[in-house]
This record gives structure tokens, sequence and C-alpha cells, in this order.
């Protein structure tokens, strides 16, 4: 079995296991109790709830950062799929009083001042995820800071958690039978040991082991990298080119500590540094050219699925980068060099400007060399008078130019701003390039 079969179908079990999990205490519950003495709406509401509140525990773990659980899939899709969830399991939540409430005529339960106080919780509990699931959908257009949306997140999670934990105990009818108070009590210690985990224990162990800033390049006006190395007699984590790794710079002095993902635009060919090229693109970056040899970080890692090394059966391939979304594709060419891998790469590299353009000098090196056998073609939107290469931005009429030939045989890397990547791959699929033929890494969360 080749590994990526074997990742297959690691993936898949997970994704069982996840099913059997939500679905464990309603088929149960159905089993021991299929008479209820309640309308078929009532228990649909009932059980949506046993289902609701098994997802929001486990949201806990699929926003941890476990590298078991993002290992097949990527930590992009195991994102987008906790987004998603958020949004089922809030469904499913608000559907549970309303159902019950129409099943079985019992009104009291959506209007009625005056019940219990553990219905009570559960209002407030149902408020909370509501409430917090459209400002997550909407904090960018609200123009929320991340950091404070970061804060508020753990804070309104754990809140929704116990709120309904508590809520459905006393509230829910088939709580006397042991195996769903044993159940409840098992996701509840899941969630919050995985929090606890992920929120106190792992930044405490990185805390004893803090990597050093080594070396800090400018790299243009607004983009440095920074090679890190851990603790003598530490080797570092092994990793494919193209992938991701978590850091928190401690640099003192009055700097932000904050935990970013980026790139390792190093090659795992480098024994015991790994890199990071940092484009100043909001508040913490902006002070990413502060950082100084000498300083430390927490650094884990790897993580992401955005690597030739996962598709050994790809041959010649087509990157398309824009601004700093070549460090992916660096690293991957840094490792094709370093190995002496000669297949064919085609690399279209889109900029705003002349001086926006990372690596410049080093692509060229590689254009000239042996391995991989690179062609690069720039591409400015606001170019210089003179300049030869691509000028404009990635449209139909270039794409036909420059991707077109290589349509049938190779695979695609597509990584840069939201609106190229999205004009590529919309433009890719329109092709019918099959899906296993493109990949695509997203810097926007
Ligand atoms: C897989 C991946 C790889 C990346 N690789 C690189 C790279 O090689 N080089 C590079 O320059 N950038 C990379 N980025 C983007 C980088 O993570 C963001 O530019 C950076 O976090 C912005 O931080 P800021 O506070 O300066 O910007 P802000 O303007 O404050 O934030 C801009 C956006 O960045 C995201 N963001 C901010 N803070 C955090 C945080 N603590 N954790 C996660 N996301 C946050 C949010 O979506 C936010 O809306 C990568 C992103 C991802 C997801």
């Amino acid at each position: 079995m080749t590994d990526r079969q074997r990742d297959r179908m690691y993936g898949g079990l997970l994704i069982l296991l996840y099913a059997a999990l939500v679905l464990a205490p309603v088929v149960a519950v159905g089993i021991v109790r299929w008479e209820t003495g309640h309308s078929f709406l009532f228990t649909v509401g009932k059980n949506l709830a046993l289902a609701g509140f098994t997802m929001v525990a486990l949201q806990f773990v699929l926003s941890a950062r476990f590298r078991w659980v993002e290992r097949p899939f990527g930590q992009d899709l195991v994102y987008d799929f906790h987004k998603a969830m958020a949004v089922v399991a809030t469904l499913f939540i608000v559907s549970h009083p309303l159902l019950m409430a129409i099943g079985d005529g019992v009104w009291e339960l959506i209007y009625d001042l005056d019940v219990g106080w553990d219905i009570w919780l559960g209002r407030i509990a149902l408020v909370l995820i509501l409430g917090h699931v459209i400002g997550s959908t909407f904090r960018a257009a609200l123009g929320v800071d991340y950091e404070l949306w970061k804060r508020g997140h753990n804070a309104a999670a754990i809140a929704i958690l116990v709120l309904a934990y508590i809520h459905s105990r006393n509230a829910g009818g088939d709580f006397d039978l042991p195996f769903l108070r044993w159940y409840w009590v098992g996701l509840l210690v899941l969630a919050l040991g995985t929090w606890t985990f992920s929120s106190v224990v792992r930044p405490w162990l990185l805390r004893r082991e803090p990597w050093t800033v080594r070396a800090v390049d400018r790299e243009t006006h607004d983009t440095w990298t920074v090679a890190l190395e851990p603790p003598e007699g530490r080797e570092p984590f092994e990793h494919e080119p193209g992938q991701f790794h978590f850091i928190v710079f401690r640099r003192g002095r009055d700097l932000p500590e904050e935990r970013h993902h980026w790139t390792i635009s190093s090659s795992p060919t480098e024994s015991r540094i790994r890199a990071s090229t940092i484009k100043e693109s909001g508040d913490f970056t902006a002070t990413i050219g502060e950082t100084r040899p000498g300083d430390e970080a927490l650094v884990y890692g790897p993580y992401g699925r955005f690597s030739h090394r996962f598709h050994p059966d790809e041959g010649d391939l087509v990157f398309v980068a824009g601004g700093i979304g070549i460090t992916p594709m660096m690293s991957m060419l840094r490792f094709m060099r370093d190995t002496g891998d000669r297949r064919r790469i085609r690399l279209v590299y889109t900029n705003i400007a002349e001086r926006d353009i990372v690596f410049r000098e080093e692509l060229s090196e590689m254009e000239s060399g042996a391995a991989p056998d690179l062609e690069v073609t720039h591409m400015l939107e606001e170019p210089r008078e003179g300049w030869e290469g691509e000028e404009g931005m990635l449209d139909e009429e270039s794409m036909e130019r420059l991707l077109r030939p290589h349509l049938e045989e190779r695979a695609f890397y597509v990584c840069g701003p939201p609106p190229m990547m999205d004009a590529v791959l919309a433009w890719l699929r329109d092709r019918d390039v099959p899906a296993r033929r493109i990949h695509a890494e997203r810097f926007e969360l």
C-alpha cells in the first residue's frame, strides 16, 4: 500500500469515527427508548440537541492543531470542516427547542419567562452560539481584530460547552440512562482536556525549549527571512518542502507575542535551520523586521499537505504564485535543486511591482542550473517602463498563453492572494483539469 493510500484510509477512518461519535447518543437512546410518548418532531428536536452538543465538544479536538487529525487532510481542510460543523451544530441547536415546541405544542419553551434555571442556561447557550457563529463568519467584514476575536472565541466556546452540558444534564429527559450520563461526562472531559492541552500544556512544554533566531535577512522592502534553530541537543522536526509551522516570537522589547503560521521557506535539506520568509502585511508582521538574532521563538510543526512530496506519482509541474505565496514553491524548488530532481517546472510568479519580487536572484540562478529544469515567468501589475516580462494580472488571455500548454499532463500548485487564486482555480476547473492535479494553499483564514 502506498503512503497516499494509507493516508486516505486513515482519513476515511477519522471521518467514520467522527460520524459514529455524533450519531452514537442518538442511536443508543433511540434503541433503548424507541417509544418516547412524544410527537415525531419533538423526538427529532431532542435528538438534534444530542448530536449538536456532541459536535460542539468535538470542535475542541478539530481546532487543537493535533497533527494526527490534520495529517491526512491538511490544516486548511480541517479548519474548513471546523467552520462548517459550527454552522451545522448551531442549526441543530437552534432547531432543538423550535421542533420540540412545534411537535408537542409546548410553546412555553420558547417564550415563557417563568421557566426553570436549566432552561434559561440552555437559552443563554443558544444565544451565545448563534451570536458567535454569526460574529465569526463576518469577523473580517466587520473589521474585528483577529487576536481579539480569538480570545472571545476561546471564552465563548467554553461557556457554550459548559452551559449546554449543565442544561442538558438537568433538563434532558434521557439522562437517567447511565450510558448517556457517562457519554456526556466523557465529551466534557475530552473537550476541556483538549483545550487545556492545546492552550496551557503545549505552550508550557514549548516554552521550556525555545528555539533561537539565527539570522534575519531582508529580502525586499517589506519581506524578511527569519532563520531559526532548535536548542542544542534537540533535532528540529522533519518536514516536507511546502509545509508550514507555527511560530510565537518571544523578543521582549515590548514587541507583541502572538502565534502565527508561516510556511517553512527553507528546504528540508537544511540540517538544523528552519526558516520562514515573512511579509509585513498587518499589525504583527509590521514588527517582523525588528526581530534580532538571539531572540527566542516557540516553534511547532510541521503542518499542511501543500507539497509535491505528497504526490509522488506526479512528474512535471506548474507553480502559480502571487506575492508572498511564493514561499511554499521556493521550499519545493530548493529541495529539488538540493536533491538533483531534474523535473520540468513552469513557475508563473505575479507581483505588483518589481520591488515586490522575493527570491528574484535565487530563482534566476536556479533557472540557469540543471535541477530542477525551471522556467520562470514574472508578471507585474505595475511594471516600470522597459519591463520585459509579462504585464497586468492573470486573466483569461494570459492563462491561455501561459498555462494552457500544460493542461493535459502537469499538476498545478497555486498559492497567492485570494482573487488570483480564485481566478486560476476557476480557470483550471473550467478546463476540466481533474481535482487530483490541482493543489492550492490559502494564506487567509
Ligand atoms: C498555511 C499558511 C501559511 C502562511 N505562510 C506565510 C508565509 O510564508 N509568509 C507570510 O508572510 N505569510 C504567510 N501566511 C500568512 C500569515 O499567517 C499572515 O499574514 C499573518 O498571520 C498576518 O498577521 P498580522 O497580525 O500581521 O496581520 P493582520 O492584518 O492583523 O491579520 C490579517 C489576517 O491574518 C490572519 N491572522 C492574523 N493573526 C493571526 C494569527 N495569530 N493566527 C492566524 N492567523 C492570523 C487573519 O486572517 C487576519 O484577518 C501564511 C498563512 C497560512 C494560513
